[in-house]
């Protein structure tokens, strides 16, 4: 008497987890520094000092108000902090009641997904292919049917007519993750500007309502591009967003999710968030952490030593002749494959100790992400291995 669909989501393997499993097993048996694992997306630059000093003023508050359960949206502090500090970046009115602190992106996204899509209606949710893999799960949990769609396989940016073309009556949302992981893009404006017009358009031809879900975990992580505040452009939207990569905290599990007022069923959407996570056993997002919110929302991330890391790769793979996308932001390269599966392609990789991801994990053919949230030095180290993986396939043809 167990749920066959849990069961299966338990025992299925993330295949990013098992190449990060396997990495580790060969950094114990050759020593970590002969072994280039680009496998997670977990941040390397420390936690900002800020974060500290903020843990230790919270230390010597009474206990009760240090561990105590908050309010299930959250401490009014910290969602204060946030709207205010959104409202100097983009100019905005939002106040603590647009926010619902979670904990992560992943929770603010499976809330969102709940909200929005009802059971055993054939509600759809459309996903820009490659897209972050729990995207499909969670999707799928809130009783929808994920719909991909391949993003411009030059620039990885949303192939609007191909979106519009795969919206449906059942079409409920559409999530947009810019900065993207896995591909690095940022959508340029122009590009969002024209997926808002063609969702008001499907909601003219089929007489619905499509939220836009703007899932913002890297925003702080771009290198010299402008990431457009989404609300701004498109009013059906919602946001989630995550101090997991901002402020390398992904242990503490601290996010957001905003429903931005000029949402037309705001008050709606807004309860059906908060009801969407009492479901999942959401009690208030960490305490401690909710504390730190309110004091570092404006902490700046450490951006200088991913765009090192950057810059070493793409200048590195680029003399060895790889084809791949300039990133634009977040810490992944999305690099074309050298022969058509990429799944193969890693396998050789492994051989020289190189752990990239094959595309397929991500609802994409022929490419491999790389994530650069490593050691500088490991990058620098891993280019023989790379050198020798194009050299194999240049004496094979
Ligand atoms: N969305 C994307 C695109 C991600 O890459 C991740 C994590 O890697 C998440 C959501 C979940 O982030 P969190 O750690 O905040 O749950």
């Amino acid at each position: 008497m167990i749920n066959p669909t849990m069961r299966g989501y338990g025992a299925e393997k993330s295949s990013i987890r098992e190449i990060s499993a396997s990495a580790a097993g060969r950094k114990a048996a050759i020593g970590a520094a002969n072994v280039f694992d680009f496998s997670l997306g977990n941040p390397t630059a420390p936690a900002p000092d800020e974060v500290r000093q903020s843990i230790e003023r919270a230390l010597t508050l009474p206990s009760m108000q240090l561990h105590g359960y908050t309010p299930a949206v959250g401490i009014f502090e910290a969602r204060e902090a946030v709207a205010a500090s959104l409202n100097r970046r983009w100019g905005t009115d939002y106040a603590a009641g647009d926010l619902f602190l979670t904990c992560g992106a992943a929770p603010a996204l499976v809330a969102t997904f709940k909200a929005l899509a009802e059971p055993g209606v054939g509600d759809e949710i459309v996903v820009i292919a490659p897209y972050f893999p729990e995207y499909k799960v969670w999707i799928e949990c809130a009783g929808a049917t994920c719909v991909e769609v391949l993003a411009d396989q030059r620039t990885f940016d949303i192939d609007v007519d191909a979106v519009a073309a795969a919206l449906t009556e059942r079409t409920r949302a559409i999530v947009v993750n810019s900065p993207n992981n896995p591909t690095g893009a940022v959508y340029p404006e122009r590009n969002l500007r024209e997926l808002s017009r063609a969702l008001d358009e499907a909601e003219r031809r089929f007489g619905t309502q499509i939220t836009l879900v703007s899932d913002e975990p890297y925003r702080e992580i771009a290198y010299g591009v402008e990431v457009p505040w989404i609300p701004s452009i498109h009013d059906r939207t919602i946001v989630t967003y995550s101090y997991s990569k901002a402020l390398s905290l992904p242990g503490e599990r601290i996010g957001w999710v905003l429903v931005p007022p000029t949402h037309p069923e705001h008050d709606a959407l807004y309860e059906a968030v908060a009801g969407a996570s009492r479901v999942s056993g959401h009690v208030c997002a960490p305490s401690l952490f909710q504390r730190v919110l309110a004091d570092c929302v404006d902490v700046p991330c450490d951006v200088e030593s991913y765009a090192k890391n950057r810059d070493a790769l793409t200048e590195g793979l680029s003399a060895l002749g790889y084809e791949f996308v300039e990133p634009q932001g977040a810490f992944y390269l999305w690099l074309k494959s050298l022969e058509p599966s990429a799944s193969a392609f890693c396998d050789r990789a492994r051989e020289l100790e190189l752990f990239p991801v094959p595309s397929d994990s991500f609802g994409c053919p022929g490419w491999v992400r790389v994530g650069y949230c490593v050691s500088y030095q490991t990058i620098v180290d891993s280019m023989p291995a790379w050198k020798s993986l194009a050299e194999s396939y240049a004496e094979a043809s």
